[in-house]
């Protein structure tokens, strides 16, 4: 049975480069009728935490990464790996050194043909001894992740390629057993633009912080399996479930996958826009309920009317406060300079014509609030762009957004001449 596991160490949150590895091991999985492991390397536990295992987990789940056994904890499988490393110490492959259980390396060259990057040679004169159980009873990364995927009958092992390094002593381990070794596959890991590591400097790097900001999990995942890998065709947007049947190691480019913000921002936006409204307005009540911009008893059709309006523009959930605040602030707004700039362009008397004609509108549609702004455009002889600017900055605060007799129709009567009433400069 095909079995491969993803083994994340709760010393940090998941990293978009963890998150990429747990899907890849997900897709292999499912794209082969095998089973998927969740096993949290938590043996170190000076430096493993309990409140960032459970934030790993949903993390997992919100991608939709649902493992298939497991979780397991090394924390709780001390005693094993203490009698593997036993066994060493009897068949003398192993020596003490205090209380460390320390093993043995013999000169030789080590092959493997990764599933990415092909053939790599080791040569072990290079690796000095190795640590398996710590002189405070507690096993190195290599060794009790050798003896859980031996004990898990783990067959492949996909993970970053920060750990080629790690390799040859995990093959070391398995040649002393007398143990199969499994396949492995080394991913690319993902790098800044600039060179380097994606790292906190540079931007959000945990999974944690995207789904705050109000990225859709579909779209993380197309642009994290994207990052190297890409079905025929050089397609952009690919759900998971055509991932599901397409996906294959031997896809997976070797380069260095370089991270790009704007193109995962692109990617959110195209998911957003295709998303029902009903279900992008629910997700954004959270962020405009913290920004203090609704309250409990909101008007849920109408946050529905304000989403359809910008549905196509956000880069990620979060920005609805900023970019949609002028739908939920009362009808006196502060303004910047500019804006005030552009409402003193606009006489007096237009403004009072527009709240007189919009007050005697019984159905305050774009329709209807386009004629109305039309005709006063004809009868002044001016143009449209000569009242059209200063009312979209009386209204909103802003020199552009989406468009503005539709805008204000979802803004509603009440509020819009109530807003043009207050007007103060
Ligand atoms: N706990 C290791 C890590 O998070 C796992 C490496 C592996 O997959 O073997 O990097």
């Amino acid at each position: 049975m095909l079995k491969v596991r993803f083994a994340p160490s709760p010393t940090g949150s998941l990293h978009l480069g963890s998150a990429r590895a747990a899907l890849f091991n997900f897709l292999f999985a499912k794209n082969k009728g095998g089973k998927f492991v969740l096993r949290v390397e938590d043996s170190d536990r000076q430096r493993s935490n309990k409140e960032l295992t459970a934030e790993i987990l949903e993390d997992l789940c919100w991608l939709g990464l649902q493992w298939d056994e497991g979780p397991y904890f090394q924390s709780e499988r001390i005693d094993l790996y203490k009698k593997y490393a036993e066994n060493l110490l009897n068949e003398k492959k192993a020596y003490l050194e205090g209380e460390a259980i320390i093993f043995k390396v013999h000169p030789q060259k080590i092959k493997i043909n990764d599933l990415i990057y092909g053939e790599i040679e080791f040569d072990t004169n290079v690796i000095k001894d190795q640590v398996l159980m710590k002189s405070d009873g507690s096993p190195t990364y290599n060794f009790a992740c050798v003896v859980d995927d031996y004990e898990m009958g783990i067959t492949h092992i996909i993970r970053g390629d920060d750990h080629i390094s790690n390799t040859p002593k995990q093959i070391m381990f398995y040649q002393a057993f007398g143990w199969q070794i499994p396949k492995f596959a080394h991913i690319p890991l993902i790098m800044e633009a600039g060179g380097g590591r994606l790292s906190k400097r540079y931007g959000a790097t945990a999974v944690g912080e995207y789904r705050q900001r109000g990225y859709l999990p579909e779209a993380l995942i197309n642009y994290l399996a994207l990052l190297s890998w890409a079905p025929a065709g050089n397609r952009e947007i690919v759900s998971l479930s055509e991932m599901l049947s397409k996906f294959s190691l031997s896809r997976i480019n070797k380069t260095k996958a370089i991270f790009n913000i704007d193109k995962l921002n692109w990617l959110n936006t195209q998911y957003i826009k295709e998303s029902k409204t009903e279900k992008i307005a629910r997700l954004c009540v959270s962020f405009l309920q913290k920004d203090e911009l609704i309250s409990d008893s909101y008007d849920f059709s109408h946050l529905e009317k304000v989403i359809d309006l910008f549905k196509g523009r956000l880069k990620y959930l979060s920005q609805i406060s900023e970019i949609a605040a002028y739908f939920f602030l009362p009808a006196k707004i502060e303004y910047s300079e500019e804006a005030k700039q552009k409402i003193k362009k606009l006489d007096k008397r237009i403004w009072d014509e527009l709240i007189k004609q919009w007050e005697n509108l019984d159905d305050f549609s774009t329709e209807n609030i386009e004629r109305v702004c039309r005709e006063i455009i004809a009868e002044r002889g001016i143009k449209g762009a000569e009242i059209i600017h200063p009312l979209r900055e009386a209204l909103t605060n802003m020199a552009v957004g989406p468009g503005l007799f539709e805008l204000i129709s979802v803004l509603g009567k009440e509020k819009a001449v109530e807003r043009l009433k207050c007007i103060t400069l």
